[in-house]
Formats: structure tokens, sequence, C-alpha cells
């Protein structure tokens, strides 16, 4: 599958789908499975979850309060409110989660780069020793060491010691807008089932278009983990039918006692 993902573009490589052919081939299709595809998989992976969550959280309030009321106006307000307030929290959680996770990784490039600056000879040795620990025979390692540090020293220890590609840090408010933005295409699925047929359908058709939805996201998110996709599928449907059936519960009951 890694072959048929659109690649970074730092990356420079292209590699056809199928076996590798070679070692070099090898290399790269490992390199492309650790960074390239691998970053791909996990926003592809991150924006099912997020429409995942936007459609079983607002599809149970509407159905909660549908259960307590049959007010069209007091159930789309209801959903227009989880509806921005899920949002809204999801882009500020990842903006939060990711400036954070930035913020270590420059700390830690800036460090790097001190090292680098003031015991050149250590951190030669520590390159080397890093080789050693991969496989390399101990001359081999200091060869691959060196090479590496004349073409540019700060590159070879980013990656060996680090795993971090300084070009590729995430931008907090691009995470946050596609968060927040991932969120809303699945919230709105419940809200247009649950608003635009006559109060009687009103019910059966949101299960039905949450429960459609959600083998979608379902069978998208197990591609995307490459994961058994009945079971992720099966997971996922099932737990929001037992969201919507719960809050429904809880609905009706609030309806009933009258609060
Ligand atoms: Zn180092």
């Amino acid at each position: 599958m890694v072959g048929l993902l659109p690649l970074k573009e730092n990356i420079g490589v292209r590699v056809p789908a199928g076996q590798p052919q070679s070692l070099t081939d090898m290399m790269v299709h490992h390199e492309l499975h650790t960074t390239g595809s691998g970053v791909k998989l996990n926003w592809l992976r991150a924006a099912v979850l997020g429409a995942n969550d936007g459609i079983v959280s607002v599809a149970s309030i509407v159905v909660g309060v549908a259960g307590a009321s049959d007010s069209s106006g007091f159930i789309f307000t209801a959903g227009v409110a989880g509806l921005a307030a899920g949002a809204l929290s999801m882009a500020v959680g990842e903006y939060v989660s990711v400036s954070t996770q930035r913020d270590t990784e420059k700390a830690l490039l800036e460090k790097e780069r001190l090292e680098l600056l003031n015991e050149p000879e250590e951190e030669l040795d520590e390159l080397a020793s890093l080789y050693e620990e991969k496989g390399l025979t101990k001359a081999t390692a200091r060869t691959v060491a060196e090479e590496l540090t004349a073409h540019d020293a700060f590159a070879a220890h980013v990656d060996a010691e680090l795993h971090i590609d300084p070009k590729a840090l995430t931008n907090p408010w691009h995470a946050a807008i596609a968060s927040g933005a991932s969120f809303l295409s699945g919230a709105f699925i419940p809200l247009i089932a649950i608003v635009l047929p006559p109060a009687s359908l009103r019910l059966p058709v949101t299960f039905a278009a949450v429960l459609g939805a959600l083998v979608i996201t379902g069978t998208l998110s197990a591609q995307a983990g490459g994961a058994n996709k009945l079971k992720a599928t099966l997971r996922v449907v099932l737990g929001g039918a037992l969201a919507m059936a719960i809050t429904f519960g809880v609905g009706k009951m609030f309806g009933v006692i009258g609060i």
C-alpha cells in the first residue's frame, strides 16, 4: 500500500507499489513507511476519528433531546450547540497538544545544535555508536558517521538520534483547523438527519443515517490502521448505537420527570 500513497515532496523519491527489489529499495521503502506515509496515515486516522466523534456526540445529543421533547426548535438548537462546542473543544485540544509537542521537538533540536557546536568529538562518537548498535561493525559505523558528519552533521544527528524531520514539524493551527473541521463534517450528519424528516420518522432516520456513516468511518479507520475491517467497523457501529440508545433513555427519563 505504501507506494500508492502520495509521497511527501522532501523525500524526493517515488517507489512503485509492490515488493521492494534491492537493498536500496528496501531502505527507501522502510524510510517511507516510517516517515512519509506514516505521517499521512496518522492524519487520515485523526480526520476519521474526528468525524466519528462528531457523528456520535451530536447524534447522542439530538437523540437525547428528542427523547425528552418533540420540539424541532429545541432539538435543532441543542444539536447546533453540540456541534459548535465539540468542534471548538477538539480544535483547542489539538492546538494545545501539537504546540506542546512542537515546543518539545524544537527544544531537542536546539539542544542537539548546541551539543554539535560545543563537543563535536563526543557527538561523532555518539553517532558512530548509534550505527554500531544498529548492526554495523565498529569500522563501518565510524566511516558512516564520519561521512554523514562531513555532509550534514546536524541532519545526521537529528535523524539517527531524535527521529525528527525538522522540515516537517506539525503546525498547531493546521492541526487545530483539521481537527475541528473533521468533527464538523461528522456532526452535520445526525443534525441534518434529525431536522429534515417529519417528526414521526426523526429517530429511525437518524439511527439509520448515523449507523450508515459509522460503517464508512469504521471501514476507513481500519484501512488507515491496517486492522481487520469487520471487527473495527462493528466496534464503531455498536459503540455509536449504544451511545444513542443510552442518551435517548436518559432524555426519555428526564422528559417523563419533567425537568
Ligand atoms: Zn547528537
